[in-house]
């Protein structure tokens, strides 16, 4: 059946993948965004289909349209982006939801909505179930984030519980590949533009700190099936495979055939998570879904794609890449 479906944060890198799986389903897609970390190069070639619109709008403010699903991704997700103005976030976060979740109650759409890892903080419980409470800084530099995204996840359980809007919240882990910003500042991102120009590869303390890396496809498929299924969530939706920050760095390194040198650039910023990993049981069996894509064949389709755009014409968002 053919269906309208808001997208917010649509023009973003997972927002646009999203956007394209939507449209070639034949559904009708209205991609909403402010461009605030992303560019119309990401959806170009979506303008101009007759079930895709572009709406430049910011979340914060309510939201009238008529919708029968409603796909939440607005938010900065990359560090340097979400504290640039960490203020914006917590309101991107909490207010976007309660724009959304109000549209939803009133036109009665279901509403998926991209929650993180980040709500986990620093974990003392590894790998993480959705059980897990998680282990945040209220006040720490991440919180603008991890408290928005804990925030909006409440809200979305409220409006469950009061109003009967029907929910699915899922907790993503690291996610990469093709049209991530070059210079969004994230690790993955920032390794390959650095391998790729013969630059040093930055490491973040002594890079022992570990991260597990999802490729965007898989995680997409994530999205449909848990779009698709009854579970309200929280359901973690992430690539098991755990590696050192150094590891990927190594990895990075060896694929692009880079001579770069990997050095230990600064301190591990303030609150960063030392370890993180997904315990996607419940993705799993409520699903039937896993990721099936390897780091090093995601790493070696992200690279090509790196190499085969122009980062010069990508407008850093912020100063902190
Ligand atoms: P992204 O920065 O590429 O996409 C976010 C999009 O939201 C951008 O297009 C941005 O312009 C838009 N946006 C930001 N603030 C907005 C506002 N106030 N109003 C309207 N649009 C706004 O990041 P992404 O990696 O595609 O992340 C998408 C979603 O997934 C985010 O909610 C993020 O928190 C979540 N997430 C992503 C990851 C990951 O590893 N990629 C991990 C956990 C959670
Ligand atoms: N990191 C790094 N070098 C970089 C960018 C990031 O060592 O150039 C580290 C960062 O400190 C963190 C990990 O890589 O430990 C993942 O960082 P990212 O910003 O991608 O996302 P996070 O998972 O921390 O939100």
């Amino acid at each position: 059946m053919i269906k309208r479906i808001l997208v917010t944060g649509g023009a973003g890198f997972l927002g646009s993948h999203l956007c394209d799986r939507l449209v070639a389903a034949g559904h009708d897609v209205l991609c909403l965004d402010n461009f605030f970390t992303s560019q119309k190069s990401n959806i170009a070639h979506l303008l101009g289909k007759p079930n895709f619109e572009l709406i430049r709008h910011d979340v914060i403010h309510p939201l009238y349209l008529e919708v029968d699903e409603i796909f939440n991704l607005a938010c900065p997700a990359a560090p340097g982006h979400y504290q640039y103005n960490p203020i914006k976030t917590m309101k991107t976060s909490v207010m976007g939801a309660i724009n959304v979740l109000g549209l939803a109650k009133r036109v009665k759409a279901k509403v998926f909505h991209a929650s993180t890892s980040e709500v986990y903080g620093d974990p003392e419980v590894h790998p993480q179930p959705e059980s897990y409470r998680g282990s945040v800084n209220p006040i720490g530099p991440r919180a603008c984030y991890d408290e928005g995204k804990r925030a909006a996840e409440t809200l979305m359980f409220d409006y469950h519980r009061s109003n009967g809007v029907d929910i699915r919240v899922v907790r993503i882990f690291n996610t990469y590949g093709p049209r991530m910003h070059p210079y969004d500042g994230r690790v993955v991102s920032n390794f390959i533009r650095q391998a790729l120009r013969g630059e040093d590869i930055t490491l973040y303390g002594d890079g022992s700190q570990t991260r597990s890396f999802c490729y965007v496809d898989d995680l997409l498929d994530g999205f449909m099936a848990a779009m698709a299924g009854t579970d309200s969530g929280p359901i973690n939706l992430g690539n098991p495979g755990e590696f050192t920050v150094r590891e990927l760095a190594e990895l990075v390194v060896e694929i692009s055939g880079s001579s770069s040198q990997i050095i230990q650039s600064r301190p591990l910023p303030a609150d960063d998570p030392l370890q993180r990993r997904p315990d996607i049981t419940r993705a799993r069996s409520h699903l039937g879904w896993e990721p099936r894509i390897p780091l090093r064949q995601g790493l070696e389709r992200t690279i090509a794609w790196f190499r085969s755009i122009d980062m010069d014409q990508y407008r850093p968002p912020t100063p902190n890449y």
